[in-house]
């Protein structure tokens, strides 16, 4: 009985033992589900709930801890070709190198280009129940989703080449959708070396390799202006035909004043769409004097002059800024693109683009979509239809005079079969340097079969013209299938 009683009483203790260790397992295991719970609760509450105060502010604290947490996604162009991505699981890598310095941009020392623009969908854990456990318990980072791009590598590659050792800023588009398929600007920096070379980056006042030109360098328009004059004339006449015609002698005169054609040509009588086509200063002086101040400012300020353009990056606005208390000469050399206008390529693009598209303007955008890892469309950007800017006939009109320049003048290099090219050149005065030099235009395929294309290209000072840039986008538009 004894014995029987110890043995009872053992097994009670095991028993009871038992009990205890299943305790310490319950609150351990409570533990973990809590602590488990609570790191689900954090990322529905960081990834669902916060999105879109996080999208809004790319630059949010707590973005920037989650960016520890995640490893930021790939940047691809529109044909998937890697432009930045990150290896080993934190260093950040441009295979590009320059070539997308201000498009794509960096994510140290602050974040430019698309690495700003796409920060919330790079930085976006794609999480499942299987990334969450090894997150947790293996310590591995979530994987943010990749971002595709609407620039075409072929676009900026050929753009890059032209402005190689020049300085200036390249926008092509499509005006039907907006996307923009190069963006470029030089000089450039490769983002590789940021933290290297940040010091002088950020001091090199002369170069300023920082400023995405293509979309915040301000210049002074040239001759490109003469399709505001133009389309000033074109709103005045509305219905009534445009029958301005001058006989040029090379030079125009006014009380203080001599204004000279290009190389003091006298380019005899002209119309409206000669001297359009042969940029001639003198003709739009005189139609200028045609003109009111209200109804030069009213055609700029219609194309978006003065005023927000609808874009995601950073950028400056075209300034027109003539009043009616300015000189006879200022308003002269204002309807030629001198005075104080200042316009940007990005902006220049637009309006070629909204004349291409039949006066309808749609907002010119960088990302196309984001994907997770598995390959699935997360975030789709769509065409925005921005507004009509201006009616079919009118965008007509001024299509005609963009079409003349290339048919028979400043810019009949341009000759491309099976694609019809419009454009405006331009030579722009400035205090500090050599003249610079303008195109903005647009191509369309004469088969129907391609979307159309609209540029903006500028070159400060340079050796080259803007033609020879325009010249190789052309090529790589002839030769994109469609
Ligand atoms: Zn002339």
């Amino acid at each position: 009985m004894r014995k029987n009683k110890k043995e009872v009483s053992s097994q009670t203790r095991k028993q009871m033992q038992v009990t205890k260790d299943q305790q310490i397992i319950y609150v351990i295991t409570g533990i973990f589900v809590a602590m488990f719970a609570l790191l689900i609760g954090y990322f529905i509450y960081f990834t669902v709930a916060k999105e879109k105060q996080i999208a809004a502010h790319p630059q949010n604290t707590r973005l920037n801890t989650m960016a520890e947490e995640v490893i930021r996604g790939t940047i691809y162009d529109t044909n998937l070709e890697v432009l930045a991505t990150t290896e080993d699981g934190e260093t950040r890598v441009y295979p590009k190198g320059k070539l997308y310095a201000h498009a794509v941009g960096y994510c140290i020392n602050g974040k430019i280009g698309a690495e700003a623009l796409a920060n919330s969908q790079l930085l976006y854990p794609d999480y499942s129940v299987s990334s969450l456990f090894k997150a947790a318990f293996l310590e591995e980072k979530f994987e943010g989703r990749d971002v595709v791009l609407t620039l075409d590598d072929r676009y900026q590659s050929a753009v890059a080449e032209a402005l190689a050792g020049e300085r200036g800023g390249v926008v092509v588009l499509e005006p039907s959708t907006g996307k923009i398929r190069a963006m470029y600007a030089s000089p450039a920096f490769d983002p590789n070396n940021i933290v290297e070379e940040w010091e002088y980056l950020r001091t090199d006042e002369e170069n300023t390799p920082l400023v995405n030109r293509a979309t915040q360098g301000l210049y002074p328009p040239g001759s490109i202006f003469k399709v505001v004059t133009a389309l000033a004339y074109i709103e005045k006449q509305g219905n009534k035909l445009l029958d301005f015609t001058y006989n040029c002698t090379g030079e125009v005169s006014g009380d203080e004043y001599t204004i000279e054609c290009y190389d003091h040509t006298a380019h005899g009588e002209v119309d409206l769409e000669s001297a359009f086509a042969k940029s001639c200063n003198s003709y739009f002086v005189k139609l200028g004097e045609q003109l009111s101040v209200g109804q030069l400012r009213a055609a700029a300020e219609k194309l978006g002059f003065n005023d927000k353009l609808d874009f995601d990056m950073p950028y400056s606005k075209s300034k027109f800024s003539l009043n009616s208390k300015d000189t006879d000469f200022e308003k002269a050399a204002t309807a030629i693109g001198q005075g104080r206008t200042l316009v940007t390529p990005l902006h220049m693009a637009m309006v070629a683009g909204m004349i291409a598209n039949e006066g309808v303007s749609m907002k010119p955008y960088l990302m196309d979509y984001s994907m997770s890892k598995k390959g699935s469309i997360k975030l789709k950007n769509m065409p925005v239809y921005e507004g009509t800017t201006l009616d079919v006939e009118t965008s007509k009109k001024l299509q005609n005079l963009m079409l003349q320049v290339t048919d028979y003048g400043t810019a009949s290099s341009l000759e491309y079969s099976g694609m019809t090219v419009g454009g405006k050149t331009g030579t722009a005065q400035n205090e500090t340097s050599a003249d610079h030099s303008w195109f903005m235009g647009f191509a369309k395929d004469n088969a129907g079969e391609k979307n159309d294309i609209a540029f903006a290209v500028v070159v400060e000072g340079g050796s080259i013209r803007a033609v020879s840039v325009v010249q190789k986008i052309l090529n790589v538009y002839n030769q994109v299938k469609p």
